[in-house]
């Protein structure tokens, strides 16, 4: 019997990869990404009449898509579970009560430019304030980054906190995405949180690995290599469609370099909205050496209503799923609850 693993499908990527041209650097790929709502619908080959909707949408919150992540979508199927994440549609520009600009009330969590404390023992700090894809139910689609995205002056006041609160034990990166930015100024932070003594564990969450996974390359490798502190990967997946060869090879390099993989969904309506989908997703995480973590539900973000699953939905949903997946490969379905202590379990 014929077993898939990371190992032997890198095997595979290393013969095709000698027959095709390399691909360009994760920073030309970023720069690259699809940002015109015409050349996204082009490009996907999608009937005119979802252009109006991209273009007023893109207006509110604007379109962003790595060719790579394009690549794996279904040309002409505007129902793609990968497009039906980064196609504005119509239904962004209307206001549906209880979906506010900042959701998770982080507003009110900010000690400092460029970090959030919201949980016991763990802050956030806003590494970097772009994305490699701009995602279309993100709860920071509102998020005020130009007030929070300190020069290295700027970020002594956080560190400074960090310093100073000797319960914290974790920092996550977090944006925007993370590794959006370089690995000069990556290898800098992470270079001050080594010398805060009590902090110990470094988490990154990030989407980029998935939608441009050249961006695992010997640079990012280095300073993760580098540093004293344990290093913990969230990864951004909603659909197995999502994880190509090159992901799987990326993912396989981070668990090299000693990092632990986990993955968060949003539970989305018309992406991963059924337990089938939502099993072959943990199957095929596990496949790349990934653990699934969280099921998040929406948060109530304004533009994003029309992906919402209601909570008995979701749970009738995720009792089918225990009844296909091993216990291991089940994400908890969680809630963010402003001012809560943790994840709320639904
Ligand atoms: S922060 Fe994450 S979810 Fe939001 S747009 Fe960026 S990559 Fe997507």
């Amino acid at each position: 019997m014929i077993t898939r693993s990371p190992a032997n499908v890198q095997t595979k990527t290393q013969v095709v990869a000698s027959d095709a041209p390399p691909p360009a650097s994760w920073q030309r790929q970023l720069a690259g990404a699809i940002r015109d709502p015409l050349e996204l619908c082009r490009r996907l080959g999608l009937e005119p009449n979802w252009l109006p909707g991209a273009v007023q949408g893109h207006a509110l919150f604007e379109i962003r898509v790595p060719e790579a992540f394009a690549a794996r979508m279904r040309p002409g199927d505007p129902l793609d579970p990968l497009l039906r994440q980064v196609l504005p549609l119509n239904e962004e520009s209307l206001v549906t009560p209880g979906y506010i600009n900042d959701p998770l009330a982080e507003a009110e969590h900010r000690p400092a430019s460029g970090l959030i404390h919201k949980y016991p023992g763990r802050v956030l700090l806003i590494a970097s304030p772009a994305c490699a894809v701009n995602c279309r139910y993100c709860f920071r689609r509102h998020f005020p980054y130009a007030e929070n995205s300190p020069s290295r002056a700027e970020w002594q006041q956080a560190l400074d906190y960090l310093r100073d609160d000797t319960s914290i034990n974790e920092a996550i990166l977090s944006g925007g995405d993370p590794l959006a930015a370089n690995d000069r100024q990556l290898g800098w932070l992470v270079e001050q949180l080594e010398n805060i003594p009590h902090i110990k564990r470094l988490r990154i969450h990030t989407r980029l690995p998935v939608v441009i996974p050249e961006r695992i390359d010997d640079a990012l490798l280095g300073w993760l290599n580098g540093t004293r502190l344990q290093k913990v990967m969230v990864l951004h997946i909603n659909h197995a469609q999502e994880i190509d060869t090159a992901v799987v090879v990326a993912c396989k390099r981070l668990k090299e370099a000693g990092v632990t993989l986990l993955n968060q969904s949003v539970l989305l309506r018309g992406v991963n909205d059924d337990s089938d989908t939502l099993a072959s997703l943990s199957e095929r995480l596990f496949d790349a050496g990934v653990l699934p973590y969280y099921l998040h539900v929406l948060d109530p973000v304004a533009g994003a209503a029309h992906f919402d699953v209601p909570d008995n939905e979701a749970r009738e949903l995720v009792t089918s799923l225990r009844a296909k997946l091993p216990g291991f490969l089940m994400p908890r379905l969680v809630r963010e609850v402003p001012g809560k202590a943790s994840k709320t379990p639904l």
